[in-house]
């Protein structure tokens, strides 16, 4: 059996340091305040002990991508203190695992079609509660990327904007996997340009969020509007699983 590595708490924390003044100085080449951009440590794959080095560098905001993972730790945190963990949901759900993403998640940054928004809001508003989401957007236009497309998004957003077990908060995408970070500014621009166009045809609901940008391109994400980077290995080192 291959040895699983323990984490290394020292090295969780400067990697935390070398992140965070990576974003300020994203941030700051594009005139933006640093405070705009909040840190989403993504834990999927990495233990408890790597998640509780983190906490104790400073870091809130954990994302996970599937729900089987999601809650156990959601459980395991709050037993070991992790108290003030804010988790966000940011992978793709299953239509019917939607009763498992009505939980205590400050974001899901995942919602990908409408079916999805309908399933979710029928099951949080079933709980008594309104969830806060992001409306992925296939921004590259890649088969294998989820999310909706822009032109159906604009056709679509006053019938999300009724469902009243969610709130939209902004927009969501992934780039490419691209060698070269600098090849995914179109991406991460056409989704705040939609992220605009949308404001302005439906100013009634909050477009504010821009969750855009991981490991290999989260600068770029920053310069181009991120509030909300997704960021796994360069904190936690690569993934084995
Ligand atoms: C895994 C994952 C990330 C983080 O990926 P890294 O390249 O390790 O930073 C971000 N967003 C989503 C949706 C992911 O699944």
């Amino acid at each position: 059996m291959p040895e699983v590595p323990q984490p290394d708490p020292r090295r969780i924390a400067e990697n935390l340091a070398q992140v965070r003044a990576r974003i300020a100085a994203a941030a700051a080449r594009a005139g933006r305040d640093q405070a705009a951009v909040t840190l989403v440590a993504v834990s999927k794959t990495q233990p408890l002990a790597a998640i509780e080095a983190a906490y104790a560098a400073g870091q809130r905001d954990f994302g996970e991508n599937r729900l089987e993972e999601l809650w156990p730790k959601v459980e395991m945190a709050a037993q070991a203190g992790l108290g003030e963990i804010r988790w966000h949901l940011i992978g793709t759900i299953q239509s019917r695992k939607t009763p498992q993403a009505v939980g205590p998640f400050v974001l899901i940054h995942s919602v990908d079609r409408m079916k999805i928004a309908a399933r979710l809001s029928r099951d949080a508003e079933a709980a008594g509660r309104v969830m806060r989401v992001l409306l992925e957007v296939n921004i590259s236009g890649e088969a294998s990327k989820h999310g909706f497309a822009p032109a159906a998004l604009m056709a679509e957003a006053a019938a999300l904007a009724d469902l009243r077990g969610i709130q939209v908060q902004g927009l969501m995408t992934m780039a490419p996997l691209e060698v070269e970070a600098e090849a995914t500014r179109p991406v991460f621009r056409g989704l705040r340009q939609l992220r605009d166009a949308l404001a302005a045809a439906y100013p009634a609901i909050d477009w504010r969020q821009l969750s855009m940008g991981m490991t290999n391109d989260f600068e770029v994400a920053v310069e181009e509007g991120a509030t909300l980077v997704r960021v796994g290995s360069a904190i936690f080192g690569q993934r084995m699983a």
